[in-house]
């Protein structure tokens, strides 16, 4: 895959695929602009080498035409993020559009409307990709967190390229998951946490021929602690999944890999902050109760696996983290993780969850990486490549 330091940008219209799908508040007004300042560094690169860019996204998931979702939204903020003006068409395709790429001087930005206001682009239609890929010289793909997307913007537009390259983004979250992928380092532990074991079997999976140690947390913890014939309560758990739990730990055992689950937690009568709360054995929770977070043996059992790591991925909080009274062992193994790091670990944290958790406890900024695209590093973790990556090869 080639990079766009190893393209010559000069004088050339650069069609760069952005992630600008950012959260807006009531007022239109962009509530987190992290994803449009992670997209910087690619643009700065295209502009500084003698370029022109062109700037494609979507914003959320419009039915059509929404203004509501209009790109427009997030001009302002883009300008502050970029420190330069960006013009702005009201479209994605077509003669304005190609008028206004072709109009476009070197240095200059040009932001193009909602990618999704057309169904062709989830769609990966040809045609659409076709008309998209007239505004510019040579695609950029800089939008990891849609790259598991197989939509034209992301995957079918690159065929109508000559020249296309990977953004700086984009390469610098393919080489962080590498390195947990392809880790000489070890041990290496993958945590995993969240609701629902369901929605994680093909990242276990894949993590049993990487990871040393498996450490599994959160409501999905149930299901496995109940294929080990434990009691779970009212605990949220998916009784169709136990055979294949019980095959993971198998696999697991086959594999050399040590699975560690909670061996307490904090069980709640209700699902709320303000519940009546107690610390349990996490085989033996009671009828009517319900784990919620790891308890405190447990938070100091997963720091010392956590703090013997030299690679870290973890993905999905431990526990009911939004409610203070359960927040308590997600905040014990982020911290762990960022001590890990400070000795020198390298830790890849990833997943809309965990982000906002790293968020919420202020350590953002003391893990190695965190990755921007919660799907798509999931799918790269369960062995995948992605179609946006597939396409630029
Ligand atoms: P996921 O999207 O699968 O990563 O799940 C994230 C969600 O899992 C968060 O909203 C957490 O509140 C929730 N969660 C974590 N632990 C538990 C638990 N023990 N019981 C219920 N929900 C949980």
């Amino acid at each position: 895959m080639k990079s766009a330091l190893e393209t010559s940008f000069k004088n050339k219209k650069a069609l760069i695929r952005v992630d600008f799908n950012v959260p807006l508040n009531s007022n239109f007004e962009v509530a987190d602009n992290s994803r449009i300042k992670a997209a910087k560094p690619t643009i700065d690169h295209v502009l500084n080498d003698g370029g022109a860019c062109i700037l494609i996204s979507h914003l959320g998931r419009p039915e059509g035409k929404d203004p509501s979702l209009s790109l427009k939204h997030i001009l302002r903020e883009a300008e502050k993020c970029l420190g330069r003006k960006i013009k702005f068409i009201d479209d994605c395709i077509g003669q304005k559009v190609e008028s206004a790429a072709e109009a476009l001087l070197p240095g200059e930005v040009l932001m193009l409307e909602n990618l999704r206001f057309y169904k062709q682009e989830v769609l990966g239609d040809e045609l659409f990709s076709q008309k998209l890929s007239k505004a510019g010289d040579v695609y950029v793909n800089d939008a990891f967190g849609t790259s598991h997307r197989n939509h034209a913007s992301t995957s079918t537009v690159a065929g109508f390229f000559n020249e296309k390259c990977a953004g700086l983004l984009l390469l610098k979250e393919v080489d962080a998951i590498g390195k947990v992928l392809k880790s000489k380092t070890s041990p290496v532990t993958a945590i995993i946490g969240g609701a629902k074991v369901s929605s994680k079997i093909p990242i276990i999976k894949n993590l049993l021929s990487i990871a040393d140690n498996l450490v599994i947390g959160g409501g999905m913890a149930y299901t496995f602690i109940k294929s080990k014939g434990g009691e779970v309560g009212k605990s949220i758990y998916e009784p169709e999944m136990i055979p294949i739990c019980e095959d993971l730990m198998l696999e697991a055992k086959k594999n050399g890999v040590s699975f560690f689950l909670p061996k307490d937690v904090i069980a709640a009568k209700e699902f709320s902050n303000n519940s009546k709360t107690k610390v349990i054995g996490a085989h033996n929770i009671d009828e009517n109760w319900m784990g919620l977070d790891i308890g405190p043996e447990t938070e100091k059992y997963f720091a010392s696996i956590i703090l013997k790591s030299q690679t870290i991925l973890w993905n999905g909080p431990l526990g009911v983290f939004e409610m203070d009274a359960f927040s308590g062992g997600t905040r014990a193994v982020a911290i762990s993780v960022t001590e890990a790091t400070k000795k020198g670990c390298f830790s890849l944290v990833g997943g809309g969850d965990s982000v906002a958790a790293l968020i919420k406890f202020n350590l953002f900024e003391k893990v190695s990486y965190v990755s921007t695209g919660g799907g798509a590093m999931l799918e790269s973790l369960e062995g995948n490549t992605l179609p946006g990556i597939a396409a630029l090869l």
